[in-house]
């Protein structure tokens, strides 16, 4: 694990600011973001860029999403502590610590080995205590279904059928979805057993969420 220095804490807080900035305003949100040092997740030479507000390269042609999708998602998300939330696409595993320090009850698979392995030695180094998964993120976890809140941070070809069966009543999901020939972030809301209300938002840019395991 790298250090925390006071350089990283100032960048890291000027961070925050051009977050808030650009709209996000949920203070728990912004207050999680803050606790979390992003540069422990990336290579120590990206060290210097890691709080800028870009996606950067964690390996196996992967990517941790840029700190204002982080943002923007995690406020649609909603959680509250406690809330049973299932995230698609570990990745580098920046997220599911965001998750975690908002409170939640985490759950996230990827499908990457590489990524999986290097995201549980990490988070368990920094203490997180969550659920991480090697598997197909299109199935989702039907074991521990039903889940409060799920999140994916890859783009999806089309909507997972899986992951809707396993949101609960009153449950939402945020998911990046291919419609027409780009990608939007759609917000899905189970409002009772047989009904869910379907909201489109804004284009955005995520890595694809393919099928099977790597
Ligand atoms: N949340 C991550 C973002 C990583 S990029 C972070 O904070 O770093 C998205 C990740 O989704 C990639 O690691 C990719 O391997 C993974 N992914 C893509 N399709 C997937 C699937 N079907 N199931 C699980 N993970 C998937």
């Amino acid at each position: 694990m790298q250090l925390d220095s006071l350089q990283h804490k100032g960048l890291r807080q000027r961070l925050l600011q051009t977050l808030y900035a650009k709209g996000v305003s949920d203070e728990r949100v912004l207050t999680a973001m803050g606790s979390v040092p992003r540069h422990f997740f990336l290579e120590s030479g990206l060290d210097k860029i890691a709080y800028d507000d870009k996606a950067l390269p964690i390996g196996a042609g992967q990517t941790i999403s840029q700190p204002h999708t982080v943002a923007w998602q995690t406020q649609l998300l909603n959680v509250a502590q406690g809330e049973k939330t299932l995230e698609i696409g570990t990745g580098s595993g920046y997220q599911a610590a965001v998750l975690c320090e908002l409170g939640a009850d985490v759950y996230s698979i990827e499908r990457q080995r590489v990524l999986h392995g290097k995201a549980k030695s990490l988070l368990t180094q920094m203490g997180y205590r969550l659920t991480l998964i090697y598997g197909d993120g299109f199935e989702g976890l039907p074991e521990h279904a039903p889940f409060a809140k799920i999140i994916v941070t890859c783009g999806a070809g089309h909507i997972p059928q899986p992951l809707l069966n396993q949101l609960a009543v009153g449950g939402r999901m945020v998911i990046p979805v291919q419609d027409g020939n780009s990608l939007y972030m759609f917000v899905f809301d189970r409002v009772s057993e047989t009904e869910i209300r379907q909201t489109k938002l804004k284009e955005c840019a995520f890595v694809p969420m393919l099928q099977g395991v790597s």
